[in-house]
């Protein structure tokens, strides 16, 4: 049923950067006979997933949308997709995305632009946008993003799916190509929230290859799957419906919260503060961060290297030139920049002090609150080339999740409406650390 979907719309939405119609195949007959056999008996078993393309999959093309990795075929897989087999989940391919994961459009992917299904004119968001069009046009089941400023919880909102960005440590990073180590969680993409809960479930585990991985007890995120929010409290941050969101945006959102306020949760409006900051020290921090990841894509070690080049330094140079795009090459100038003696102090330390002083927001926050609400973006999805003209404009649209990742917690992106134009609109739920479920009954209860 999903090549068939595939085979009706993936020429239109490019979700994929690989489909591999035959392993998907062998693998549904393997799990079939597992399942005729009672050795696999859970929900996932047999069911299609995609996996964005910066997570290994073993034998199977891993490019992160790069040049750089075009001919990548890692030798093993990322601890998530295991995860997921070991449930049955049957791979039928990779989702296209931002160039490693930089950018929030799918548009800065080696391999062309990804579509909104629901207008082709727009995008789908970024930088898990294959996985979220990939779900909302039927192709896939489900998906897993990745998300380190945003990346599953914005493009689920202007894709029109439920995404989930869980608690630093709760799902490994291990297998994931790293973009900014400290702030990376890999996250389910779904159709509803019941889906994304048994997803997160089955990826969610403590891993001794991951060094910030957490062990937690309380990874049974189905038994929050209750239609039940009496009592439940519930802050507006003030400051995430002022100057630049869209008016139709705020009224979806506060019409979400309304619902919830009549189904017996308590709403209260809050001062969050500080909401400014956010941007500049993630953009900081993100940068500086990849800037030291990135360095092993060196032509050496695995994927691309220049055709011509004249000893060994430039062959580096010539590698990474044409290896890497401009968005990345502009992250990695930013980063090495902010890291540099002299700039250290003034730019990477005084992110990193902001980013102590917007967590501190937030736990004052969560000492009244249970849940935070707000919007997941402040506009529908643009038209397409709008955002790649105009970076600063771009990265000023992450305001509202990339606090999420600067503090470790986790956060829900749920459909709450449409705009005119037809494109979906997401609310976003943000729990305290650990406090998944209940972001996640929220959002039960909600939908
Ligand atoms: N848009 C943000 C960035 O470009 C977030 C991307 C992400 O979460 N991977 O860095």
């Amino acid at each position: 049923a999903s090549f068939a979907q595939i085979e009706r719309v993936e020429k239109d939405v490019n979700s994929f950067v690989t489909l591999d119609k035959e392993a998907a195949l062998k693998s549904a007959a393997e799990v079939q006979k597992k399942i005729d056999a009672g050795e696999l008996t859970g929900p996932l078993a047999g069911v299609p997933v995609a996996i964005k393309d910066n997570m290994c999959t073993e034998g199977m093309l891993t490019t992160c949308s790069s040049k750089i990795l075009s001919n990548f075929h890692p030798t093993f897989s990322s601890e998530a997709v295991l995860n997921l087999q070991r449930e049955g989940a049957v791979i039928i391919g990779k989702t296209n995305m931002d160039e490693f994961a930089m950018g929030s459009t799918t548009e800065t992917s080696y391999y062309g632009p990804t579509k909104n299904p629901w207008n082709l004119n727009h995008v789908p968001g970024g930088s898990s946008g294959g996985s979220c069009s990939a779900v909302a046009a039927g192709e896939a089941f489900y998906a897993l993003g990745s998300d380190t400023g945003g990346s599953i919880r914005q493009p689920s909102s202007f894709c029109g799916v439920v995404g989930i960005k869980p608690t630093y440590g709760t799902v490994s990073r291990y297998g994931l190509v790293a973009y900014g180590s400290s702030l990376d969680q890999i996250g389910p993409v779904a159709k509803d929230v019941t889906d994304c809960a048994t997803i997160l479930e089955a990826i969610a585990s403590y891993d001794r290859k991951d060094s910030t991985s957490i062990k937690r007890e309380d990874t049974n995120f189905t038994e929050a799957l209750k239609a039940d929010v009496k009592g439940m409290k519930i802050g507006i941050p003030r400051d995430y419906f002022g100057e630049g969101l869209d008016p139709q945006v705020k009224e979806a959102v506060l019409k979400a919260a309304q619902e919830l306020k009549a189904q017996g949760a308590e709403v209260e409006e809050f001062d969050l503060s500080l909401v400014e900051y956010a941007i500049p020290a993630y953009y900081v921090i993100a940068a500086a961060e990849a800037s030291s990841n990135l360095e092993r894509f060196d032509g050496v070690k695995y994927g691309y290297r220049s055709q011509d080049y004249d000893g060994l330094h430039n062959m580096y140079k010539k590698t990474r030139s044409e290896g890497f795009g401009a968005e990345v090459k502009r992250r990695i100038m930013l980063g090495s920049f902010v890291l540099s003696s002299g700039y250290y102090d003034a730019y990477y330390l005084k992110a990193l002090r902001v980013k102590a002083l917007i967590k501190q927001a937030f736990d004052r926050a969560f000492e009244k609150y249970d849940v935070i609400l707000g919007p997941a973006a402040p506009t529908t999805a643009p038209k397409l080339g709008e955002s790649l003209a105009d970076p600063i404009k771009m990265y000023l649209g992450d305001i509202y999740t990339i606090a999420v990742n600067l503090t470790g917690l986790p956060g829900i992106s749920v459909p709450c409406g449409m705009d005119d134009k037809g494109l979906p609109i997401g609310v976003q739920l943000i729990g305290n650390r650990f406090e998944e479920k209940k972001i996640i009954q929220t959002a039960f209860t909600y939908e």
